[in-house]
């Protein structure tokens, strides 16, 4: 069956939403879903009130409990992420097609954002449900034994559990990858999940939820529970019998979400918010430095967080680099993401496409130079045009706010140690990249670039092994690699008197 006909057949009916293996038409209505690049409606969703989010912990929590979870041979849990890998793969289009009709991104990226790249990861993180180790430790205590007893007087050893439950909440821009971003690493480390996707992208995540059971998860190990962020998004955060909040977003409801999971001092993982820096050094190879900064910024649409959408480059080559994003931005393809002539989709919504707008029409109002794009499209759909943007001064909104669309801002310098204080005026920190053929200028940079990520040379490599997160404002915590599974972990103390 072709991957249309399959997601034809699967939002023929709403689609409920996931809680202790059963799934369940919820509490808190029905949520129309729209295709971004046509306004059309695809489809209608479950959305969770306050007491689906209840039962979805109380699952969870049951699950977490329970020797089909807890006494789980470490190996098995990894066979089963293997498994879900599998089936990711296996089931890649249909993912895809799902993104790409409720995100709008071109298929191209969504089959690899939604195939390849989540099964890697997976199963990244499958190796690690046999590696999460303790330690042991020669301890200082006195020896209260006699003198000339024989070996140490104490065992002293430390255990790495699971938290629990864990309350996960991710954005729109990224479905399929953001809900394994958060399910992966939390099955790993042996929790149980309470999953929150947006409710303007709850397809993939609900699909998942097939592909889990396939897996052979027990029941309630993976809730998945689509509502508003204001309702079922705050009181997961909120609630008092959850033990990690893992939450990607923006900043400001990052703040909110600090702030709801105090009552029971939970754990908090927050990803957010960038507004990232790249440096272009006049000795950079321009001819693959130029294409890279297109897609840095560019990649659906500018909705990915870690954007570079602040570009510095050294004063010599300053104007050619401008015309030549510029070029590649101007030939760019808007469209809708199954055509596959497709480079760039839609915004993800009227109001996202309308804040967008604002900023560039204040950059317009305030003399900045549009160097191309700078327009909506006077058509069905969110669409934006790639815009470049040569500002006058570097305090603007546009420079210092993040927006979240295909907006790039470019600007000149002339030493590494202006490049470098340009590129930490911020109140962000997410991540960078650095452009030059100089490993001591590179390296140098990277060095006092305040930013959870640098790239040299390239941009936005993520790989599971390598943990990101934010500085500053963009975040608390680590996601992927080793660090990402033990911040879901908690570090218990043993001490035996031998
Ligand atoms: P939002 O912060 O608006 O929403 C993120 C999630 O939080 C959604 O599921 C949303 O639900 C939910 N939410 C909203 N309000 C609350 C609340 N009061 N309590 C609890 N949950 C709430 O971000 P967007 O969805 O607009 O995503 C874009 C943002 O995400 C950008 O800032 C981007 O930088 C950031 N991001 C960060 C990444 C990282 O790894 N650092 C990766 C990807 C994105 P609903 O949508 O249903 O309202």
């Amino acid at each position: 069956m072709s991957s249309e006909i399959k997601v034809r057949t699967y939002l023929e009916k709403s689609r409920p939403m996931l809680i202790g293996g059963q799934w369940s038409e919820g509490s808190g209505g029905v949520q129309q879903l729209i295709d971004p690049a046509t306004e059309q409606v695809i489809g209608t969703a479950a959305l969770a009130a306050e007491t689906d989010i209840d039962l979805a912990v109380a699952a969870a929590r049951n699950a977490f409990e329970s020797p089909n979870w807890r006494r789980m041979p470490p190996a098995d849990r990894a066979q089963r992420l293997w498994k879900l890998a599998e089936l990711v793969e296996e089931n890649a289009d249909e993912l895809a097609y799902l993104d790409t009709l409720n995100e709008g991104m071109p298929l191209g990226l969504a089959e690899f954002l939604c195939g390849a790249g989540p099964a890697e990861a997976l199963r990244y993180y499958a190796g690690w449900c046999t590696k999460i180790e303790g330690t042991t430790a020669a301890i200082s205590m006195p020896d209260s034994r006699p003198q000339g007893a024989f070996g140490p007087a104490y065992h002293a050893y430390t255990l790495r559990e699971p938290l629990g439950v864990v309350g996960a909440i991710s954005p729109w821009n990224v479905p399929t990858l953001m809900a394994l971003a958060k399910i992966g690493p939390a099955l790993a480390a042996g929790n149980t999940v309470v999953l929150k996707p947006s409710e303007l992208t709850p397809l993939s995540a609900l699909r998942l939820g097939e592909l889990l059971a396939e897996a052979d998860f027990p029941d309630g190990v993976v809730n998945i529970v689509p509502g508003t962020g204001a309702i079922a998004g705050a009181h997961l955060a909120a609630h008092k019998d959850v033990d990690m909040i893992s939450f990607t977003g923006s900043t400001a409801t990052g703040k909110e979400v600090a702030r709801l999971a105090i009552g029971n001092l939970k754990r908090v993982g927050l990803e957010l918010g960038g507004k990232s820096p790249i440096l272009v050094f006049e000795d950079a190879d321009l001819e693959s430095t130029i294409p890279a900064l297109a897609e840095a910024v560019f990649m659906n649409s500018g909705q990915i967080c870690f954007a570079g959408t602040r570009v510095y480059v050294q004063r010599g080559i300053f104007e050619a680099t401008v015309e030549g994003v510029a070029r590649i931005a101007a030939a760019m393809k808007l469209g809708h993401g199954l055509d596959p002539e497709t480079a760039l989709g839609p915004l993800i919504s009227a109001r996202q496409r309308d804040g967008v707008m604002q900023y560039i029409e204040a950059a317009r109002a305030g003399g900045d130079r549009i160097a191309t794009g700078g327009n909506r499209l006077a058509r069905d759909g969110f669409f934006i045009e790639p815009t470049v943007i040569v500002p006058k001064s570097i305090n603007s909104a546009i420079v210092r706010d993040e927006i979240f669309g295909p907006v790039l801002c470019i600007m000149p310098f002339d030493t590494l140690e202006e490049a470098i204080a340009l590129a930490n005026d911020t109140p962000y920190g997410l991540a960078s990249g650095v452009f030059t053929s100089s490993l001591s200028t590179a390296h140098r940079a990277a060095a006092e670039i305040r930013a959870g990520s640098v790239w040299i040379n390239c941009y936005a490599m993520l790989d599971e092994a390598m943990p990101t997160g934010g500085y500053r404002q963009s975040g608390w915590g680590r996601e992927a690699g080793r660090q990402g599974v033990e911040e879901l972990t908690q570090t218990k103390s043993v001490v035996a008197s031998l």
